[in-house]
C-alpha cells in the first residue's frame, strides 16, 4: 500500500518564463533599458548587452543571463562601471525603475496564467509569487494583468527573505500557507527556482516553456511539465488536494 499522499496547502509560481513569456516581455525591455542608459553610445550598449547576457540581434537571451534567472543586484554593478557610475544602490534603484516602465510596456503573460490560478483558489489552496525582480515591479506585473488579488504572497528579491536560490521565500510562503515546507510546490523554469524549493524542504515543479528553459532545468526537478495546463493533473496525481479532502 502506498502511503496517503501529503494534502498540498499551497503553490508558488516564479514570475518570469513562468507566467510571463520571458523574451516577449524582457528582450524588448531590455533594448529600451540599455538604450537608455547607453545614451546613444554604440560601444557601451554592446558592452551593456554582453554582461547581461543579451542578444540584440535576435532580442533573446544567452541560457546563462543574470537577467534571467538572476536579480538586480547581479548585473547592475558591473553596468554602472561601465556607465563610470558608482556600483550603489541608487543605480541599482535607477536599473529597476528603466525596467519596471520598459517591461509594463511590453508585458506578456501566458494564456493559461489565469485560469490555472483560479482553479487552484477553488481547491483551497495558497497562491503565491517567489521572483527575483523586485517586489514593487512583482506587483505593478500582477496588477496590470488582473491578478494582484489572486495571489496572498508576492515576495521580490528586496522583500527581506533573500533572492532564489536561497530558500527564505519558500519558507516563509510556507508560514504564510500556514503548512510544512513538504506540502509546498514550487513551480518555476530555472535552476534557481529548483535549489530555493530544494533548499527549503518544498516539491520542485519545473516548467519548460522553451527550448532554453527545458534545456537548463534538465532533470534537476522532481517533475517538469510543458505549461501550466499540466499543472492541475500534475498536483493531483502527487498530492492530496484540500477541497477534495474537506
Ligand atoms: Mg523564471
Amino acid at each position: 500500500m502506498p502511503a496517503s499522499p501529503i494534502a498540498l496547502a499551497g503553490v508558488l509560481f516564479d514570475k518570469d518564463g513562468t507566467l510571463l513569456d520571458f523574451d516577449a516581455t524582457w528582450g524588448p525591455a531590455t533594448r529600451e533599458v540599455l538604450e537608455t542608459l547607453a545614451g546613444g553610445d554604440a560601444g557601451r550598449f554592446r558592452a551593456l548587452a554582453e554582461i547581461g547576457g543579451y542578444l540584440p540581434d535576435s532580442g533573446s537571451f544567452r541560457p546563462d543571463s543574470p537577467i534571467i534567472g538572476g536579480d538586480t543586484t547581479e548585473f547592475a554593478p558591473a553596468w554602472a562601471l561601465i556607465l563610470g557610475k558608482a556600483p550603489d544602490e541608487a543605480f541599482a534603484d535607477q536599473v529597476n525603475h528603466l525596467y519596471r516602465a520598459a517591461s509594463l510596456r511590453h508585458l506578456t503573460a501566458y494564456d493559461d496564467v489565469g485560469p490555472v490560478i483560479e482553479g487552484l483558489r477553488a481547491e483551497g489552496l495558497a497562491v503565491g509569487l517567489a521572483t527575483n525582480d523586485s517586489e514593487r515591479t512583482a506587483r505593478a506585473h500582477l496588477g496590470a494583468l488582473g491578478l494582484l488579488d489572486r495571489f496572498g504572497y508576492i515576495a521580490g528579491y528586496d522583500s527581506g527573505w533573500g533572492g532564489k536560490p536561497q530558500p527564505g521565500m519558500v519558507t516563509a510562503f510556507a508560514v504564510h500557507a500556514k503548512a510544512d515546507p513538504q506540502a509546498i510546490v514550487l513551480v518555476g523554469d530555472s535552476p534557481h527556482d529548483i535549489e530555493a524549493a530544494r533548499r527549503a524542504g518544498a516539491f520542485a515543479i519545473g516548467i519548460a516553456r522553451t527550448r532554453r528553459a527545458a534545456d537548463t532545468l534538465g532533470n534537476s526537478p522532481d517533475l517538469v511539465i510543458g505549461s501550466l495546463a499540466e499543472l492541475p493533473e500534475a498536483l493531483a496525481s502527487r498530492f492530496a488536494l484540500p477541497a477534495r479532502v474537506a
